[in-house]
């Protein structure tokens, strides 16, 4: 599976530039000077980068489907050729007692030198008898090998928090790696599925510099869980111009105002999407930009738990400095700073902007427009 077993070539299909300008933009995106991306690249490419060993629980194997989707070449290029993926049930090649062997040798060689990947959730319940892989229980592997590893990463948000499989009922117990490996630093890359970039950065972080990134209280890199979506959506604009669709297909969706009664949970969960986007198919390509309300994958205790139509509570009213504000006319001289704020202490969930919106909705009834009051 990677290049020490094919033989393939370091750069395979991608070309050397192309592989130092993915590193660089990793380096700037992780908030490291350009010039790391040359030091980036060189960790990726020794032949003593630890291999990668990933495990698969309860969870529907999009994580991995997900990283192998994106169009950008250099992406699927670093998964199966750069990182030394030396274990993945989906991926493997061989099967049952071979690829178990593979495994065991991989952990044995590499002792406190492998990555150890997490993908879905651990069922706790019963003794964890509800995954078994090769006859055992995923818990009882899950222990076992991160006690062997240099580096625990839950990847998905089942793995990292229980995910979908942990919503009520939670009839198998199921939770995320940190919680059955108390005492360990697990690396969480939350999100259904999580974005590869996070993976990959991280990954690429560790190799270049034998430690993790700076990590949030649940386990995620800061460089990339650091900020709410809120901040920076290309719709906030319109939340703090009071402006919001308030059904699927009426004008102010199909206009591109803010979802958020809509129930977009984008205000209290923490994720990069609206920066790095998804699949490099584009600018819009995340699911607020599609139309469709953030269900808040990324933020344990929301996504899966708060259903879809609740107004979120909003954790951040400032408006976001980075986006150009929306044209409109709003009367008496209310700003959209000062419409945000208003906005809030009035009791957000019931509206974000509510002044601005009144007078908006002034504009729109002599235009034609649907109104936007609460
Ligand atoms: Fe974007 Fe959602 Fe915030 Fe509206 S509520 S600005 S759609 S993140």
């Amino acid at each position: 599976m990677n290049n020490r077993a094919t033989g393939t070539k370091p750069f395979g299909r991608v070309s050397r530039r192309d592989f130092l300008k993915f590193c660089t933009a990793a380096a700037v995106y992780m908030g490291l000077p350009a010039g790391m991306g040359v030091k980036l690249a060189a960790a990726a490419t020794t032949n003593q980068r630890p291999p990668v060993i990933w495990l698969s629980g309860q969870g529907c194997t999009g994580c991995t489907e997900s990283l192998l989707r994106p169009s950008h070449p250099t992406l699927e290029h670093l998964i199966l050729k750069q990182i030394a993926l030396d274990y993945n049930e989906t991926l493997n090649t061989g099967a049952g007692h071979q690829a178990e062997e593979f495994k065991k040798k991989s952990i044995q060689d590499n002792l406190n030198r492998f990555i150890l990947v997490v993908e879905g959730a651990v069922p706790t319940k019963d003794g964890g008898i509800y995954c078994q892989v090769a006859g055992q229980n995923f818990i009882d592997i899950v222990k076992e090998t991160a006690s062997k590893a240099a580096a625990v990463i839950a990847i998905g948000s089942c793995a990292s928090w229980g995910g979908i499989p942990s919503a009520t009922p939670n009839p198998t117990g199921a939770k995320g790696v940190p919680e059955v490996l108390p005492g360990t630093t697990v690396v969480t890359i939350p999100g259904c599925p999580p974005n590869a970039y996070n993976f990959l950065s991280t990954v690429l972080y560790f190799l270049t510099f034998n430690k993790l990134p700076e990590l949030d209280d649940k386990g995620r890199p800061k460089f990339a869980y650091g900020r709410l979506i809120h901040e920076n959506c290309e719709r906030r604009p319109h939340f703090d111009a009071g402006r919001f669709a308030k059904e699927f297909g009426d004008e102010g969706h199909r206009q591109g105002y803010c979802l958020y009664k809509l129930g977009c949970k984008g205000p209290m969960t923490y994720a990069n999407c609206p920066s790095i986007l998804f699949s490099d198919v584009g600018s819009g390509a995340w699911p607020v930009g599609t139309g469709h309300p953030c269900f808040g994958c990324t933020e344990q205790g929301v996504g899966f738990h708060i259903p879809l139509h609740a107004q979120a509570e909003v954790k951040q009213v400032t408006p976001a400095a980075g986006q150009a504000p929306i044209e409109a006319k709003r009367g008496q001289g209310v700003t959209i700073g000062a419409a945000a704020l208003v906005g809030a202490a009035v009791g957000v969930a019931a509206g974000a902007g509510v002044m601005a919106a009144k007078n908006l909705d002034a504009k729109d009834q002599e235009s034609g427009k649907p109104s936007k009051e609460a």
